[in-house]
């Protein structure tokens, strides 16, 4: 079934506003709305149950659905607005950067500013914290029956999948964010920058072609990245647009609403995701406020193509001279790592493993080391779990 959404409307509701009411919303500030008793990468669903019952105001908050093994999957909505944004994070369970942002997000719509009453008149916000809650508490991408729901958008095999569809079917609504993280290989084009956000304007088609839904998701992005420029130079990638009706951005846009596609990234150091969630927190922000005042249509498609496209250059770790370490390696043999996210004891371990394929030839690593310099050579067998992987060597 195709819907048709009509944006005449929302575009009627611009006349009203003059100039962007865009917040500036500094790292000072966010500290204030952060939820504080979160942190990390592991986010199962009693964290997020723990957490919607401690917002304040009572927020309006539905059980929309359950898992494949019964967990409830919820929905909280915000303002009363009459633009619909409907959002969803963890759809893949080991991707919880986003839901952190979204919570915050919440704590930040419930804190009842000048700021917040005017989003909040002006949009209908539908969010689903946590679309898989059973990936969530196994820490896995798919769902219990290891599905990837990302993939079953077309035939929605999966009671998660036709959970989705019911909210996105009966609220009709104008923008979708679909939000993800992305692993720590992609860099901002051919640099050695890791995109510490993507965006996607997912594709309709197979020609790639621009109905006029998906040339206000290309808006919008140009808009958040141009407002995240302060706060984030230069960290900001486009996804690759090719089309998959089976992946639920592109199945949305088809549809008819305008979809955006949000990836949570590496930062420098910051394996847990800590800095990039209040990123993804202020692209959201932006976000809502430039799609409640009107402002990204001030921008064009050209912005949003001159961001750069997601490379795929950067490891984990970066060894080079390895026979300096260990006479099974080649004197001047160049060695990549890349870290496995190992759920232990409730927590998330990085474990150094090589990679199924090769990938030293022309990577960057987010550490490198000489082992020819002593000092390196120090700081790499002090580096846990290096150890014994480097004595293994790569054959074994
Ligand atoms: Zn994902």
């Amino acid at each position: 079934m195709k819907f048709s959404f009509c944006f005449t409307n929302v575009k009627n509701k611009r006349v009203n506003f003059v100039g962007n009411l865009s917040i500036p919303m500094d790292r000072h500030k966010y500290e204030t709305h952060r939820i504080n008793d979160i942190s990390g990468r592991y986010f199962p669903p009693d964290t997020l149950d723990r957490i919607l019952q401690k917002l304040p105001g009572n927020p309006n908050t539905t059980e929309v659905g359950k898992s494949v093994s019964g967990l409830p999957i919820y929905k909280v909505r915000l303002g009363n607005g009459p633009i619909r944004v409907l959002m969803w994070s963890q759809m893949h369970g080991n991707e919880s950067t986003t839901t952190k942002a979204v919570l915050d997000l919440m704590h930040y719509l419930l804190s009842g500013s000048r700021e917040v009453e005017f989003l909040k008149g002006q949009l209908t916000i539908d969010m689903l914290p946590m679309l898989n809650p059973d990936g969530s508490l196994a820490y896995t991408r798919e769902n219990a029956n290891g599905t990837d729901l990302n993939r079953d958008a077309h035939q929605r095999k999966e009671p998660e999948s036709e959970v989705l569809r019911a909210c996105y079917e009966k609220f009709q609504p104008h923008f979708c964010l679909n939000l993800h993280d992305q692993r720590t290989i992609y860099s901002l084009g051919a640099s050695p920058i890791p995109a510490t956000l993507s965006f996607l304007a997912p594709s309709a088609d197979a020609a790639r072609g621009l109905p006029e839904n998906r040339v206000r998701a290309m808006e919008l992005i140009a808009a958040i990245a141009q407002d995240l420029r302060e706060v984030l130079p230069g960290g900001i990638g486009r996804y690759d647009d090719s089309f998959n009706p089976n992946c639920v951005g592109d199945q949305f846009q088809m549809d008819g609403a305008a979809t955006l596609l949000f990836e949570a990234g590496h930062f420098p150091g910051d394996y847990s995701r800590e800095h990039t969630r209040f990123f993804v927190f202020r692209a959201l922000l932006s976000c809502l406020n430039r799609i409640a005042d009107g402002s990204y249509a001030s921008f064009s498609t050209a912005h949003y193509l001159s961001l750069p496209a997601n490379g795929k250059l950067l490891v984990d770790l970066r060894i080079r001279n390895a026979g300096h370490l260990f006479p099974h390696f080649g004197q001047d043999e160049d060695l990549a790592i890349q870290y496995r996210e190992v759920l232990r004891d409730g927590r998330i371990h990085w474990v150094p493993e090589w990679p199924e394929e090769d990938l030293t030839e022309g990577r960057y690593g987010h550490r490198e080391w000489d082992a020819a310099r002593e000092a390196d050579r120090e700081e790499i067998l002090k580096t846990p779990g290096l150890l014994r992987l480097l004595e293994k060597g790569q054959s074994s």
